[in-house]
């Protein structure tokens, strides 16, 4: 299927007309969420970067030597412990995110409006996805930082780099920049709409499937024109093995549901 052929608008196998399908990334709640927690995550890594290139620089002047021990022994004296307290600040967000879509998710395929009560039944779900997440994304996130400058601390020991010289390199890379905060508050946003979307078309008991949409810019083909190939799989499939979108870094496909023929529903 050509990516760039497909219009989000068209229906495709019996999905009702009445279901819009927005980017992941373009939800009242996600464009409510997404520069605060853009700011959140940029604040953080920025002041992360900060404390973590002083200490990686002390630890180098002490243990410069060219072996591969050394540069393990100063990532490992590298603490993360505060990162713990990024899940704190983003779960208000991804619980915001969740709910909303699986709210308007449930709305949409029993076409009513988007009343309190839907909400409501998302509470527990969405809390219990935040608190989930939270942990995940931030292991996921500490890992990445601490392959990172395992990298840094590497070339400072190839080039010979003075203290100062490592502590710019780590201040000014990519895993303490703005750019990383978009691309994981954008992640995190779309994991977080997925997910309550799938939950509402599970709480509506009227959607016996789902498929890929592919979004509008996807103009190379990729896994997620693998999972689109699919067509419609069970709710909870996880499209053999790929998972629900986002697939890949800037993902912004989404999932249509499979409603239950209407004479089948009763
Ligand atoms: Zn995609």
């Amino acid at each position: 299927m050509s990516a760039s052929g497909v219009s989000r608008r068209s229906p495709r196998s019996k999905t009702r007309s009445s279901l819009a399908v927005n980017a992941a990334n373009d939800t009242g709640a996600i464009r409510k969420a997404k520069p605060q927690v853009r700011a959140v995550l940029a604040r953080f890594l920025r002041s992360a970067g900060t404390n973590l290139a002083h200490d990686a620089a002390t630890a180098y002047r002490r243990l410069r030597k060219d072996d591969a021990d050394t540069v393990a022994a100063i990532v490992d004296q590298l603490g993360f412990q505060d990162w713990d307290s990024l899940s704190d600040s983003l779960k208000q967000h991804l619980i915001a995110v969740y709910q909303e879509s699986g709210a308007e998710a449930v709305a949409a395929v029993l076409d009513r409006p988007l009343v309190a009560e839907l909400f409501g039944a998302l509470n527990q779900p969405a809390a219990d996805y935040a608190t989930a997440r939270g942990a995940e994304l931030v292991t996921q996130i500490t890992d990445a930082t601490r392959d990172g400058l395992r990298g840094l601390i590497e070339d400072a020991f190839t080039d010979g780099m003075s203290p100062a010289d490592l502590a710019a390199s780590i201040r000014g890379s990519y895993l303490f920049s703005p750019e990383r905060a978009d691309l994981i508050a954008q992640t995190e946003l779309g994991m977080a709409h997925v997910s309550g979307t799938l939950e509402g078309w599970k709480q509506s008991g009227v959607v016996e499937g789902k498929s890929l949409i592919l979004s509008n810019d996807h103009d190379q083909d990729d896994e997620c024109n693998d999972a689109a190939d699919l067509g419609v799989v069970p709710l909870d499939s996880d499209f053999d093995g790929l998972g629900d979108p986002p697939i890949h870094p800037r993902c912004e496909c989404d999932v249509i549901p499979q409603v239950v023929a209407a004479d089948e529903a009763d």
